[in-house]
């Protein structure tokens, strides 16, 4: 498992003036400015008091503080148990679901799976367009982490998407028709685009992912117009020689050593931002490392910057203003990409503003916004690889048995590279003033690999992540089972303790919405959408969507009535790679439906019925298997074929579980899939410069062992996908 193949101007400007006179009055540029250029102004006003338009979800996280709170009570604590489905709509892709979507006066644009872009009547759930940016189905071999889609932004009647393939697309919000596209990336590289855009001051910022697969990171900001580039700030310096890089680049540079600049070093700005009006700053969560073993990037020292950092620039400039690394010199795969959310929070009788953020690695930040220093730092959940954060230096003590690449040994470490945190959005209640959670209980054993041979198709990380490919014993997959959990965490930022929490059987369940209705919304991997009493977390509501949620909802109104909105779609890293902890944590259903659900009190649509029956596996106990042969099919499919279709070759319910396939039967036929690549317009791509005939039939014969290895058990019956 090396291969962690892991319109409305004129609305806004009638909302602007009738309804949000005391927010938006008292700008001169407002009357002072062009006809076109009002309407901008006007809408840069109602992104920056979005707030005040409870009805809308104008940002990726409601507001540009990415609280995800909304402030509608119709759907409250009495009456959530009327709440019944108002409309939903199929999706394009049957992929992992990750977007939020946006609504703006009571059209709602979306995204699904492979960066496809929905516009949909938000009341009736009637489709309005529907923009399929085209991304060549081979892209998903470069990503870790499924075809997935964290949603679309919206600004000045126009709809921005950033696509797996690295685009960035501005579409017209009333026709659905492309405006502009511009690649943001090195397309020769493995770099994707799973992330939402931001926007923000006529701007438009975004991201990428890749630190698995050897990239250098960076965000860059756009002018929302034209697709020009206004501005690029690197993650992690160029190394001699190149000229690109981010102030301050020696003080970076210094912080570096040996030749990173090979692996690109990672440091992806995948997900996390926020934007501040009133000092114009955007903050950015930045990821991990390339590889992830110290010792092969940067010669086993150095903090790295700004790798696992969350940093604070001019949005304007794209300048520097302050940073904070969570985890010095990562090795962890411990990114600081989750979500970003800026609060004035109570503290000590102070009023702070703070910029919150639960990272991978298992402790809760709050900082100090306006200087970037740490206020307080707890674990969330259980930490192994550091005992705290020291409070007076802002850094972690590091527990020296975690640092694999020092001792040579094998280290059991919590939270796993999953984290104890993934990019799964939390919630920050103005009312309760509670952050509402999705936190998981991680563990995995990191072992050094210091045999660093990089490959176009595959990663190599520095670590041996055989030890995920869980071994056959069903006691030890049992007690990996029980290690492994998830749970909705209630949790004080104030004072940094757990209020209450909801346990679920495994992780990977959903973000997180919470309302002034007293509720908290999450889905669950389990295959429910939930409401919990934000007070105590007593569940209020439930309703089964046929498939695990793990992407947010959200609420708005439309005509004063309240909707919950969330898209269903089980998929992710999750499911592609932890094999049996995945059907474990879907606790029945491992299988992807992609929906759009809409919910209101009273609803009355109702979803079909599912139609999937089991069926029984193909038997193929008549082939004997050389154990040498099947050793290094192992191998093989660890690297190159794990991090999509599972570990042991179970699938988690997205792609298919290669032990069914009818391609194990035929040699021939099995090389055209994997060498020749007749399924790549499927985004099964052939893997002919990197694997011979040889190493392909010897992972048809791992395969064949699995498959065999599953009739033993029992375990023959999965649903017909
Ligand atoms: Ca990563």
């Amino acid at each position: 498992m090396k291969r962690f193949h892991f319109s409305t101007e004129l609305a806004g400007l009638l909302v602007c003036s009738a309804v949000l006179l005391a927010a938006c009055g008292g700008h001169s540029e407002i009357s002072q400015s062009a006809p076109v250029a009002k309407s901008k102004v006007a809408y840069e006003q109602r992104m920056a008091n979005a707030d005040a338009e409870p009805q809308n979800w104008l940002l990726h996280g409601r507001t540009f503080s990415e609280s995800r709170f909304s402030p509608l009570d119709g759907i409250n604590t009495q009456n959530v148990t009327d709440l019944k489905l108002a409309w939903y709509l199929d999706l394009p892709e049957q992929r992992g679901q990750e977007a939020t979507p946006i609504v703006v006066d009571g059209v709602m644009y979306t995204t699904s799976a492979w960066s496809h872009v929905l516009a949909i009547d938000a009341v009736t759930g009637k489709q309005l367009w529907h923009f399929d940016p085209k991304v060549p189905k081979s892209t998903g071999v470069k990503g870790c982490c499924d075809a997935v889609n964290r949603g679309a932004a919206y600004m000045d009647d126009r709809v921005f998407v950033g696509t797996l393939d690295g685009r960035l697309i501005a579409i017209d919000a009333e026709s659905g028709t492309q405006i502009w596209s511009v690649i943001t990336v090195d397309q020769t590289k493995n770099y994707t685009i799973t992330g939402a855009p931001r926007v923000a001051n006529g701007k438009v910022f975004i991201g990428n992912g890749g630190a698995e697969f050897g990239v250098r990171g960076y965000v860059s900001a756009y002018d929302a117009d034209s697709g020009e580039m206004m501005w690029r700030f690197y993650t992690v310096p160029g190394g001699p020689g190149d000229p690109t890089g981010t102030e301050p680049v020696e003080a970076q540079t210094a912080t570096w050593n040996g030749e990173w600049w090979k692996f690109g070093g990672g440091g992806t700005v995948w997900d996390s931002m926020a934007f501040e009006k009133e000092t114009n700053t955007l903050y950015f969560g930045v990821g991990n490392g390339t590889p992830w073993n110290p010792n092969l990037r940067s010669a086993g020292k150095g903090d790295n910057w700004f790798l696992s950092s969350i940093v604070a620039v001019d949005a304007s400039s794209g300048e520097y203003k302050w940073h904070y690394q969570t985890t010095p010199g990562e090795a962890w795969d411990y990114t600081a990409t989750q979500h970003i959310i800026l609060a004035d929070v109570e503290m000590a009788g102070k009023t702070r503003k703070v910029l919150m953020q639960a990272p991978k690695n298992g402790f809760f930040y709050v900082l100090d916004r306006m200087t970037g220093k740490l206020i307080s730092a707890e674990n969330f959940v259980n930490v192994t690889w550091a005992s705290h954060v020291d409070l007076e230096s802002g850094r972690p003590v590091v527990n020296p048995e975690a640092e694999y690449w020092k001792t040579g040994k094998t280290a059991l470490v919590s939270p796993a590279f999953l984290g104890g945190h993934n990019w799964h959005p939390m919630s920050y209640s103005e009312d309760t003033k509670l952050v509402y959670l999705p936190a998981q209980v991680t563990a995995f054993p990191y072992l050094a690999d210091d045999d660093m041979s990089p490959a176009k198709l595959a990663v190599n990380l520095g670590v041996d992540t055989s030890a995920a490919a869980l071994p056959d014993d069903p006691n030890v997959i049992e007690q990996v089972k029980k290690a492994t959990s998830g749970h909705l965490l209630a949790w004080d930022p104030a004072t940094q303790k757990e209020v209450w929490r909801v346990e679920y059987p495994g992780p990977w369940n959903g973000g997180v919405l919470s309302t002034a209705g007293g509720l908290v919304f999450q889905g669950s991997a389990t295959g429910y959408l939930n409401a919990y009493s934000a007070t105590n977390g007593e569940t209020l509501w439930q309703f089964p969507s046929q498939t695990g949620i793990v992407a947010p909802p959200i609420s708005y109104s439309v005509d004063g009535e309240q909707y919950i909105t969330v898209s269903a779609g089980w998929g992710g890293i999750f499911p592609l790679i932890t094999g049996p902890l995945a059907l474990d944590s879907a606790d029945g259903h491992p299988i992807n439906r992609s929906r759009l659900l809409t919910f209101k009190v009273g609803g009355s649509a109702e979803l079909p019925p599912t139609t999937e029956k089991l069926r029984d596996m193909p038997e193929l106990t008549t082939q004997q298997l050389d154990t040498k042969q099947v050793a290094h099919g192992f191998e093989v499919y660890d690297r190159y074929c794990g991090g999509c279709h599972g570990a042991g070759a179970v699938g988690g319910g997205v792609i298919p579980d290669l032990r069914y396939s009818g391609f194990i039967h035929s040699a021939e036929a099995f090389k055209q899939v994997v060498l020749d690549g007749i399924l790549s317009t499927r985004g099964m791509v052939g893997f002919s410069s990197e694997l011979s005939e040889e190493d392909a039939e010897a992972a048809r014969a791992y395969l064949i062992s699995r498959n065999q290895f599953a009739h033993k058990i029992g375990d023959t019956q999965r649903l017909s996908r």
